[in-house]
């Protein structure tokens, strides 16, 4: 892969980069349909919640009034609202100093009342920053935050809407990074604040269950909040490594790149309770099946990443 001579941010780079901070990215984007029960109540069911008492959509729900659905609002931009020249002009400027991949990485809602059927919402974009040259694993490039803010529709010029929440969007605009090896790697996992933790312990051979410091539950894949309770506060338990194969597959088909189809891919339920994904080791693929006792081991794939893996009892 060719990278552009000019991929360097010279201080002239930065100062253009900057010079977009504070500039709209979208505007003028209104809801398309008003705050309504129906769709309350499909998120809720979606998402396994109670329909609240009061009929006020929940207040995770705040992207869902500003999504475009397949035809849009008229043109792109991650918050919706068509995108302004001067975020296309940013864009374009980091596409020619050689950052032409994107990937986005991380997101903030803010919360400030919830919204109740019949409300209509409009929002507008900004641009909120533009980083200086970080590198990371992909490559070097620019962080874009973006910030949405939700309000209610405004009637009148004079009559602002009223603030209902924030939405905050961050990209990585970046050089891909050459690929060390000729082959493709293994997919890494995604590690983001939820889940970087569970990710240290299994660099250091330990499987993390979060439990809730309030109800007790324990949960795996680690979230957030807790599922039973909606506690947000947590700790962990470390997984005594027991477990049985609850459910699998044997991928065949389509190969991936860095696997050897064919292999045996197993939902495991842990001794605690949990379920975990992971491939079955030691064993011919045919050999797997659902209720075999299986104990966690650790694959250390390369240097970056370690996998737990489970190998069937004897
Ligand atoms: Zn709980």
């Amino acid at each position: 892969m060719l990278i552009p001579a000019q991929n360097r941010t010279t201080p002239d780079l930065l100062g253009r980069l900057k010079a977009y901070e504070g500039q709209a990215a979208a505007t003028g984007a209104a809801g398309k349909d008003p705050v309504n029960a129906a769709m309350i109540r499909h998120w809720c069911e979606a998402m396994g919640h109670a329909v609240p008492e009061d009929g006020a959509a929940p207040a995770a729900m705040l992207q869902v009034w500003t999504m475009g659905g397949l035809s849009g609002h008229g043109g792109g931009g991650g918050g919706g609202g068509a995108r302004t020249p001067a975020y296309e002009e940013l864009l374009a400027l980091l596409d020619e100093a050689g950052c032409t991949s994107v990937v986005a990485t991380d997101s903030e809602q803010e919360y400030v009342r919830p919204l109740r059927p019949g409300e209509r919402i409009s929002f507008d974009t900004v641009i909120e920053s533009v980083s200086a040259r970080k590198t990371t694993k992909l490559g070097a490039g620019h962080f874009v935050t973006t910030r949405t803010e939700i309000r209610t529709e405004i009637r009148t010029a004079a009559q602002g809407g009223e603030l209902v929440g924030t939405h905050r969007f961050r990209i990585l605009k970046y050089a891909p990074a050459p690929q060390k090896s000729a082959g493709p790697g293994r997919p890494r996992p995604v590690v983001n604040r939820d889940n970087a933790g569970y990710w240290e312990g299994v660099r250091d051979h330990r499987l993390l269950i979060q439990r809730c410091t309030d109800c007790g539950a324990l949960r795996l894949p680690w979230l957030p909040g807790c599922d039973a309770c909606g506690s947000p506060g947590w700790d962990t338990v470390q997984a005594g490594g027991a477990g049985v194969v609850h459910s699998y597959v044997v991928m065949h088909h389509p190969p991936f790149p860095a696997f050897e189809p064919p292999y045996a891919v197993a939902l495991v339920e842990l001794a605690e309770g949990v379920r975990v994904l992971g491939n079955v080791v030691g064993v011919a693929h045919e050999k797997v099946r659902i209720g075999m006792g299986v104990g966690l081991e650790f694959l250390r794939v390369d240097e970056d990443m370690t996998v737990p893996v489970f190998r069937p009892e004897v």
